[in-house]
């Protein structure tokens, strides 16, 4: 039997071998006689679930000792809000906005900071990136928040912002939800990253938090305990109890990671030319119809999610009835854009996508 493949946008697919071992650990893990949702996150078997699953993180994305790993709760609009209560100091920050999620941070922001627009793509409907060189960016900002993928318009950043070149001293804080372990993280660039799960990590629940020590401190007064970052790192991510099946399932997705391997390349550095790979199969399929169209500029489309549309509207609901009878799933856009959309996260295989542009092609015949 072989599963659907499924392009949901998130919560999405998980490895198959994961899931496959989730399974057969779910009564009993390790001979334990529990499974890890029973268990105590302070006995010594969810602790070595824990150490492992945060030590694979550190080192399959390479992060600098300098910076704290956190495994939170709340997810990435959470962090709209933690991130201000942690780092704004009540003052100034800049945003960037390039998509619906930056504008979503950027208006949470707003209840606990004062927010400064340094640069929008709002007007012209979010289809290319602003060139960093002409970011109005403060002389006093805490910091200065950008969203690395934008999930709904399907635009990705290929190379962060430098900002010290830019004349900028604030640290860059990065909403990385949907496109963490894709590719490779210049941790140079950047003072906090933060992902929900549930794109390309594992199930919904986590968020992993990655935070350079000296950014720690600085919490505002009202920021509650279990969200202020600091305490969190204290306690080893066990203030308040976390979400522990789901950082079990992100720990075998590491694991999963870990064993990939393109070529000479493994880890991520393999998963990054996967991805590329399954992007280029799928833009350049877009590109050459005369039925499909994608609006984002070639430099900044993403290789994560990949919006396209008909050029006849009407047909969007046959075209995704024929998706699903060929064992295609969740393609449908965000309503906020409309048209379709192709989440390519890691556990999307070349096969899937493969599979996803000759049903296009075949559709395309079809209406001719
Ligand atoms: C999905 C997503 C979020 C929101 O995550 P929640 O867990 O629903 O809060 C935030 N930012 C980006 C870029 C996302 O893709």
């Amino acid at each position: 039997m072989t599963r659907p493949f499924n392009f949901s946008a998130g919560p999405a697919a998980i490895p198959e071998e994961v899931l496959t071992q989730a399974a057969a650990e779910m009564l009993d893990w390790h001979g334990s006689g529990m499974g890890v949702m029973e268990m105590s996150h302070r006995g010594k078997e969810f602790l070595s679930i824990y150490a492992q699953t945060k030590a694979d993180f550190r080192a399959l994305m390479a992060v600098p000792p300098e910076f704290k790993i956190l495994f939170m709760q709340g997810g990435g609009l959470g962090e709209n809000a933690i991130v201000p209560l942690n780092l704004s100091r009540g003052g100034k920050i800049d945003c960037v906005v390039t998509g619906s999620w930056s504008q979503k941070s950027q208006k949470e922001a707003r209840k606990y900071a004062q927010v400064h627009i340094a640069a929008s793509t709002e007007a012209s409907g979010y289809t290319r990136l602003p060139d960093p060189a002409s970011w109005d960016l403060s002389s006093d900002a805490n910091y200065v928040h950008i969203c690395s993928n934008e999930t709904i318009d399907g635009i990705e950043f290929q190379t962060l912002p430098d900002l010290q070149a830019l004349g900028s001293k604030a640290p860059l804080v990065v909403d990385f939800s949907s496109h963490v372990a894709s590719r490779p993280v210049d941790w140079s660039k950047i003072g906090l990253a933060f992902g929900g799960a549930q794109k390309n990590l594992g199930p919904a629940g986590l968020t992993v938090v990655v935070v350079r020590e000296d950014l720690l401190g600085h919490a505002l007064d009202i920021c509650p305990s279990a969200f202020n970052y600091e305490t969190v790192a204290d306690n080893q991510s066990m203030y308040n109890t976390p979400p522990t099946f789901a950082i079990y399932i992100a720990g075998l997705t590491f694991q999963w990671l870990k064993h990939q391997t393109e070529g000479d390349l493994h880890g991520i550095a393999a998963m990054e030319q996967r991805n590329i790979a399954k992007a280029e199969l799928l833009y350049s399929a877009i590109d050459q119809s005369q039925l499909y169209f994608n609006k984002v500029d070639a430099d900044c489309r993403s290789r994560m999610n990949v919006p396209f549309f008909l050029r006849d509207e009407s047909r969007n609901d046959a075209f995704l009835e024929g998706a699903k009878a060929r064992g295609l799933l969740q393609l449908k856009g965000h309503k906020s854009v409309g048209g379709m959309r192709a989440s390519i996260y890691n556990a999307m295989p070349l096969a899937g996508v493969q599979a996803l542009v000759d049903y296009m092609h075949a559709f395309e015949k079809s209406q001719a």
